[in-house]
């Protein structure tokens, strides 16, 4: 690959649809806070965190094992503005401009954080991004697949109370606390909960078409009203919904490395992002769980240009993406265009 490209890659103003905040922190950071709050970890070092998050990562089952361990670091209010500000000096690196981070309350609620304190950890962090990193975040609650509808109904509302301190703009739908994503899809359970959150003036997101076929994003788009789709990549397999998410212009917030990692594509050259693109489908490329996967989004970019031999086109269509059909970043995209005039 030219390192024109590489360059331009790294150095335009971008955005992120598709990450999850707890899924960034950085080994550093994991360490500190587990220092501070007294927590055992099964690693003491940058590298040995590192190492554990490659080796069990690799399958659902042990992501949620990863995931819950790195949680357990995250204990009050400081701890959430740190994460915060972290996630946009990082981002900041890389020159990503506005990211919309995927918060799990309901995961810290469980283990007894009180999501008051995150509350205000992300207000006051997402204050301190902005000022020292001019990094624009907002954030999307993530509702857990496995609840029941009246759980799911009462979460929205509680979300909408949270609004008054936070920009929280979306519910998004996501991976259940019991598992896997086959073991307990109920779109069709909460219908009802999206309906609410659309009245309530939240965008709609949701997880589907990554471990299950084509026939979990009919079923989101017929139950839950989404404003865009996280991952969606398996939607590929069948010619007539790829034919309706151009036609309903459904931006499809994909991840290739963690669909490579879990083993659905053998590589990026196997992954259908460049297929969709050609269809008319609107993809963004974000990194889900940077600090899982060891990711960055420059990377993502880059090794999905290099896989599909990307035009410069193509590639600023996909950063272009990332704002024209964001929640709350659609005016940052003025920033990509105005240095590109000058690049
Ligand atoms: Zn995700």
């Amino acid at each position: 690959m030219d390192t024109e490209l590489t360059r331009l890659i790294q150095d335009m103003p971008k955005g992120e649809n598709h990450v999850h905040l707890e899924g960034s922190i950085s080994p550093e950071l994991l360490l500190s806070l587990g220092e501070k709050n007294g927590v055992t970890l099964p690693f003491d070092s940058v590298e040995g965190a590192n190492r554990y998050i490659r080796e069990n990562t690799r399958s659902l089952d042990t992501f949620i094992n990863v995931f819950n361990v790195v949680n357990s670091v995250m204990c009050g209010q400081e701890d959430f503005h740190q994460l915060v500000v972290d996630f946009a000096r990082e981002g900041a690196r890389e020159n990503i401009v506005y990211r919309e981070a995927i918060i799990n309350f309901a995961v810290h609620e469980h283990r007894g954080i009180d999501p008051r304190e995150i509350v205000r950890g992300l207000a006051s962090g997402r204050r301190e991004a902005l000022e020292k990193y001019g990094v624009d975040l907002c954030f999307i609650g993530e509702l857990d697949r496995s609840v029941d509808r009246y759980w799911a109904e009462d979460f929205v509302r509680r979300m909408d109370q949270y609004r008054k301190e936070i920009p929280l703009v979306a519910i998004g739908w996501a991976l259940g606390l019991k598992g896997k994503e086959e073991d307990n899809f109920r779109a069709p359970e909460h219908r009802e909960a999206f309906r609410l959150a659309g009245e309530l003036g939240f965008y709609r997101t949701a997880h589907c078409g990554e471990v299950q076929g084509p026939e979990s994003v009919w079923e989101v788009l017929e139950n839950l009203e989404p404003d865009r789709i996280d991952h969606g990549v398996r939607g590929s397999e069948d010619p007539a919904l790829v034919a309706e998410l151009a036609r309903r212009g459904t931006l499809l917030a994909v991840c290739p490395s963690t669909n490579v990692l879990i083993g659905l594509y053998p590589d990026f050259a196997s992954h259908p992002v460049k297929y969709l693109m050609d269809q008319g489908v609107r993809v963004s490329v974000s990194t889900d769980d940077p600090a899982y996967i060891l990711t960055g989004l420059s990377h993502e970019l880059t090794q999905v240009a290099l896989a599909h031999d990307l035009s410069r086109e193509e590639v600023i269509e996909l950063v272009r993406n990332s704002f024209r059909h964001s929640f709350a970043g659609k005016h940052h995209q003025e920033k990509l265009e105005h240095w590109l005039k000058q690049n």
